[in-house]
């Protein structure tokens, strides 16, 4: 979808390299990629590791291994420590121009400024104290020992914006603390380098979470201060657990990497995130170009959406019922388990995560323990293994062999088909037995059909060779 001409569209994800991506900051580099290849556009991965003692090399490692991973695709990265001259210049002219301004209160004194703010029933709104600092006063708070960090003075404006998400916005200066931009210790706080950096490399589009929508009243403003055009904005309502309430500490840190541990597909994951909190349906897709065409901004809603595990496992299995084996191929061959399309097509709509299928693998082309679910079907599943048919099998040798079976017996629903399931597969449930018994052969099916015989006769136990628990308990005398 992409149009002829370049799109002036760029979009950032800003990390902290802090810690791994977890759904919530995973789904806001989905929904910025979305957006962005939507349009045509590009993706800046911009770490932000203006905080020195909490960066880390690894996560900035694992946060690009979990993109990937997820499908999320950016042309370019910075890194913000990277730009520290540039914010310092910045930081320099804000002081130089008086919009920065020293302050030397505590902690503990600002705390007690606001108490005494809410005593008296008033917002608790920074008093500009530093403001009004002379020099000579400056000179002996510094000969204290204190050290300032500084303040933007905020213009009392109100601020506005046309939010992609959220419609018209407004915030009104006048009820903002005027933002400390640099600590006492002269590291920066996050929203300058935002906004220089956002400035200095196009970003056309800020999409983010609605945590930060008081961040963007003050990044407008301070962006227009630096002479610049604010980005438009989009604000994703954060997602909450499935009960509603915040997303809870557990599913909070859930990380991407849990998910991939999990087993489940990036797709699945892909597909979830990049739909929760819009109008569109949450289903399967074939591919992340498909996420794409698909994709519209417009389509989210201020309502809060729920991040459901459930959901996930569903959407997962779905997606395994409706994928192409091409698509499984690689994968099923990384776990060992590239059982050939017809493997795949018979046990696909049976698996809930696709490492699901070294089950099924193991019941067409390994062994298994054959079970025999009770003395009364001994006969039936030796009369079975003597009308076996001869080979070569297909799609359709189940059904004559079960049909003879039925006329020879008299044996019919589940008096016929579950011993024959139990005693092929060692489960009372699976795929089907037409696409299963080609894919194990006359051999196996002869030699699990005798184990089983054996063990209905109650003559002896299932040998202890098996891949995987039995989803059952073994009924078998
Ligand atoms: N590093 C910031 C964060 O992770 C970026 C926020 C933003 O998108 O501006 O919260």
């Amino acid at each position: 979808m992409c149009p002829a001409t370049p799109s002036p569209v760029t979009v950032r994800f800003a990390p902290s390299p802090t810690g791994l991506l977890h759904v919530g900051n995973a789904r806001t580099a989905l929904v910025n990629a979305l957006f962005a290849r939507r349009a045509g556009g590009r993706v800046l991965l911009r770490f932000d590791d203006t905080d020195a003692g909490r960066s880390r090399a690894d996560y900035v490692e694992a946060i690009r291994r979990d993109l990937a991973w997820l499908g999320v695709t950016w042309d370019n990265e910075v890194f913000q420590s990277a730009r520290a001259d540039r914010h310092a210049e910045v930081v320099a002219h804000l002081k130089g121009t008086g919009r920065l301004y020293a302050c030397y209160e505590t902690p503990e004194e600002l705390e007690y400024k606001r108490r005494r703010q809410r005593a008296q029933g008033r917002p608790p709104i920074y008093d500009r104290a530093g403001l009004a600092l002379t020099d000579a006063e400056r000179a002996r708070l510094e000969a204290e020992g204190r050290r300032p960090h500084w303040r933007l003075r905020l213009d009392p404006e109100d601020i506005r914006w046309d939010d992609l998400v959220r419609g018209p916005c407004h915030y009104d200066a006048a009820h903002l603390s005027d933002p400390v931009l640099v600590r006492a210790d002269g590291t920066l706080l996050y929203t300058l380098p935002s906004v220089v950096d956002d400035l200095d490399l196009g970003i056309t589009h800020v999409i983010r979470g609605e945590d930060h929508v008081v961040n963007t009243a003050v990044q407008i403003q301070l962006c227009r201060l630096l002479g610049g055009t604010p980005p438009v904005h989009a604000h994703l309502s954060l997602l909450t657990d499935a009960a509603g309430g915040g997303l809870s500490k557990r599913l909070g840190s859930l990380s991407l990497a849990d998910l991939r541990d999990d087993g489940l597909e990036p797709l699945a994951v892909a597909a979830l995130l990049a739909r929760l909190g819009t109008s569109d349906d949450i289903a399967p897709v074939a591919d992340m170009a498909a996420l794409v065409a698909g994709f519209d901004i417009a389509h989210f809603g201020r309502a809060t959406p729920k991040f459901d595990p459930a959901d996930l496992t569903r959407l997962n299995a779905r997606l395994l019922h409706g994928m192409a084996y091409a698509d499984a191929r690689p994968r099923l061959k990384a776990l060992r388990v590239d059982g050939g399309p017809a493997f795949w097509e018979a046990v696909r709509g049976n698996l809930e995560r696709l490492a699901d299928a070294a089950e099924w693998h193991a019941v067409a082309f390994g062994d298994i323990v054959p079970r025999g679910a009770s003395a009364e079907d001994a006969g039936f599943l030796r009369t079975a293994r003597e009308a076996l048919p001869e080979e070569p099998w297909d799609a359709d040798t189940w059904r004559a062999w079960t049909g003879a079976l039925k006329a020879a017996t008299g044996r019919k629903g589940k008096g016929l088909f579950r011993p024959l399931r139990l005693a092929l597969t060692g489960r009372e449930h699976g795929p089907d037995l037409a696409a299963l018994l080609p894919l194990m052969g006359r051999a196996r099916a002869l030699d699990r059909l005798a184990r089983a015989a054996l063990a209905a006769d109650g003559h002896v136990r299932s040998p202890s060779i098996t891949h995987g628990p039995l989803s059952d308990k073994g009924t078998s005398a």
